[in-house]
């Protein structure tokens, strides 16, 4: 369940990244495919006011060269010439003579007039941008046309009827032609003309698209139905959404990097750099006559306001988080630095460090270790490796090497919380150690419970066979060191000497209580 919540969270912070930039890829991907189309949309407008501009242009040019070659008069000859003109240019379909007012005098072909439906005044015509011409729209039966006057001179105007084909409207691209429409328009509201292709009935919901000419009073107006555009021009947003889960799945990840910063093994790491793990000495003492002759660094967590973490609290942490190596020496490192002058003057004392089994079969241990206790010129002799039995040692035959080589530099290995563990009487052959430590559980009831004396003298007698050391842990009382000597014990650690110390107070110990100088090694033999 513990291990499971971080889990869901962290699955959470991912799944919550991807939604929000999922969410935010979708706005995002819609705010740009509709400024595109919208760029389209003006850009198709555009076209259609160029091509009208463009229409203009031509009709006003034709009145031009009409002026120009004099053929702006009503006689025969006149307008035989202006009908050939005419006839040459297609868009133009009959060229008015007028008078100033706009009135006609003569058509170059007078029989449209007939299917004029009305003619605007001069006053309704409306003017270019450049003031050259006047454009207006001119009803007529077969569909309305584009009226382009000019003036020649002040008694007589040219007209140019401009048929305005709605194909010159067909700009809208294949997904949108059958929800749109589009229509040129006069800037008074007129219109010319409209192409709205297999379009029946107003269309629904419709934006407008409007282009205004900068040179003519005409505008291009494209209607268009909303739901149409969804379809149009939108193959961006689906790899718009994958890049945004994307970048939302790699935010997540990062941001379940930060969270883990922020957890214990990021305070773990924090107060490594701090150096805020520190030795404790807890003087392991000869059961017969008190004396001490050694100790046990047990590792504590002084925090920065001051407050002692037991090692319970983290060691397991440091362990599955591949800190515990590196803490391992630090406090080691400690340890022999504060250590050395008493372990150089007295060269029977012995310090003893716990190392978990992991890190014993690490690769480098032996040489980091060696490195380690000959750097602070310690001697090997008096360092004492604690290797706890509580946790299964996999692979036996490897453990059995590195305690062999260990002891051929020196070392001694001790056997810790012996009786506990998982590997029974069996490893503790096997694995060639020099010392075995009686967990404190048999300590707690050896005064009461006979079971418990006839398992501890057990354990004597084989560490005996196997010229092994004893040592009890967790010695209260008084009581408790008299049925440990009565089971053949000669060495223990415990609250009846003193608790794990901080050093000034284990040196201060050590001043009212001198360590035994040349104590003897086997103490099984003593016993
Ligand atoms: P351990 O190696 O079995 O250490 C003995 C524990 O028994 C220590 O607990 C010690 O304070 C406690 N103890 C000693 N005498 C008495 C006593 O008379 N009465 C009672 N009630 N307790 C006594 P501590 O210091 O809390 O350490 C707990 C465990 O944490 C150690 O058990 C050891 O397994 C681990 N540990 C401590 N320091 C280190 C370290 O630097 N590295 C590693 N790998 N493990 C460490
Ligand atoms: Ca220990
Ligand atoms: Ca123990």
């Amino acid at each position: 369940m513990k291990s499971l919540r971080p889990t869901i969270l962290l699955s959470l912070i991912v799944l919550g990244s991807l939604a929000s930039f999922g969410i935010t890829g979708h706005f995002a991907a819609e705010a740009f495919i509709g400024h595109q189309q919208s760029r389209q949309l003006n850009e198709l407008a555009e076209i259609v006011v160029r091509r009208s501009e463009l229409a203009v242009d031509f009709a006003a040019a034709s009145l031009d060269e009409l002026a120009a070659r004099g053929l702006v008069t009503c006689d025969a000859a006149s307008l035989q010439a202006i009908r050939l003109h005419v006839y040459q240019r297609s868009a133009v379909k009959d060229v008015r003579l007028v008078n100033p007012d706009g009135s006609v005098i003569c058509s170059a072909y007078s029989e449209t007039l007939e299917f004029d439906k009305g003619w605007v005044d001069r006053s309704d015509m409306l003017v270019s941008t450049d003031a050259r011409v006047l454009l207006f729209r001119v009803e007529q039966f077969g569909g309305d046309a584009l009226g382009v006057l000019r003036d020649v001179d002040r008694q007589r105007s040219v007209v140019a009827i401009l048929g305005i084909n709605s194909s010159l409207l067909d700009i809208m691209p294949a997904e949108l032609r059958g929800e749109s429409e589009v229509v040129l328009g006069l800037n008074n509201g007129e219109k010319l003309v409209q192409f709205s292709p297999q379009q029946d009935g107003a269309l629904a919901d419709a934006l407008d698209v409007i282009r205004t000419s900068s040179r003519y009073p005409f505008r291009v107006t494209i209607h268009l139905a909303r739901g149409a555009l969804s379809q149009w021009n939108n193959e961006i947003y689906w790899p718009a959404i994958s890049i945004a889960l994307a970048l939302g799945l790699v935010f997540g990840l990062l941001l379940t990097r930060l969270k883990r910063l922020e957890g214990p093994v990021a305070d773990l790491d924090r107060a490594l750099l701090r150096d805020e793990f520190k030795p404790f000495f807890q003087p392991t003492f000869d059961l017969h006559s008190g004396e001490i002759v050694g100790c046990e660094v047990l590792a504590r967590w002084i925090t920065k306001d001051g407050s002692v973490i037991s090692p319970m609290n983290f060691i397991p942490l440091a362990e599955s988080s591949g800190r515990i190596q590196k803490l391992t020496w630090q406090i080691l490192s400690t340890a022999l630095n504060d250590m050395r002058p008493l372990l150089r003057e007295n060269r029977d004392f012995k310090l003893a460090v716990n190392v978990v089994p992991s890190h014993l079969l690490s690769v480098n241990f032996i040489e980091t270790l060696r490195r380690v206790v000959m750097g602070a010129r310690v001697s090997a002799r008096q360092i004492v490796l604690e290797i706890t039995e509580r946790d299964e040692l996999h692979d036996l035959d490897h453990a059995a090497d590195v305690v062999r080589q260990l002891r051929d530099y020196g070392f001694k290995v001790a056997i810790d919380d012996v009786g506990v563990g998982h590997s029974g009487l069996s490893h503790l052959k096997g694995l060639g150690a020099n010392i075995i430590k009686i967990d404190k559980f048999f300590i707690d009831t050896i005064t009461e419970d006979a079971s418990t004396a006839v398992i501890v003298e057990m354990l004597v007698r084989l560490a005996q066979d196997l010229h092994m050391d004893v040592m009890a842990e967790g010695i209260e009382t008084e009581e408790q060191r008299r049925a440990l000597l009565a089971c053949g014990v000669a060495q223990g650690q415990g609250y009846l000497v003193a608790p794990p110390l901080p050093f000034a107070k284990f040196r201060e110990l050590l001043s009212r209580r001198p360590p035994a100088v040349g104590a003897v090694e086997d103490a099984a033999l003593v016993a």
